[in-house]
C-alpha cells in the first residue's frame, strides 16, 4: 500500500510548514488528487489518519480534491479528459493520449492554527 508512504512524506511536509510557521497545530490539510494518479482516495485517507497521530497535526482534518485527467493526442493534437489512463481521443477516437493533467498529488493548503 504505497499511500502509507504518501501519507507519512505528506505529514513530514505539513509538520515542517507548521513547524516554520510556529504554529500550535494544522487545522485542515488541502490535497489535490488527480484521477491519473495512483492513489486512492480512501487509502491516503486512512494512512493520514493514522500516521498524524501524537504530532503536530494530530488534530488536522484532510480534504481532498479532485483532479481531472486531461490527455494529448498524439493523432490529431487536441486535448481530451482522461478518466483512466487509457484514454480515448474524443476528437478522432485515436487510443494514443499522452496523460497532461491529473496525474499527481499536491499539496495545495495548509491551515495551521496559531
Ligand atoms: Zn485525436
Amino acid at each position: 500500500m504505497h499511500e502509507l508512504t504518501l501519507a507519512e512524506d505528506l505529514i513530514q511536509l505539513v509538520e515542517n510548514t507548521a513547524r516554520r510557521e510556529q504554529a500550535r497545530g494544522v487545522k485542515t490539510v488541502v490535497v489535490e488528487i488527480g484521477r491519473l494518479s495512483t492513489v486512492e482516495p480512501d487509502a491516503l485517507r486512512f494512512a493520514f489518519d493514522e500516521v498524524k497521530r501524537g504530532g503536530l497535526a494530530a488534530e488536522a482534518a484532510l480534504r481532498l480534491i479532485d483532479v481531472p485527467g486531461a490527455g494529448l493526442c498524439r493523432a490529431c493534437g487536441k486535448t481530451s479528459p482522461m478518466d483512466e489512463i487509457y484514454g480515448t481521443c474524443t476528437h478522432c477516437g485515436s487510443p494514443c493520449l499522452d496523460p497532461v493533467a491529473g496525474q499527481e498529488m499536491r499539496v495545495k493548503e495548509i491551515e495551521i492554527a496559531t
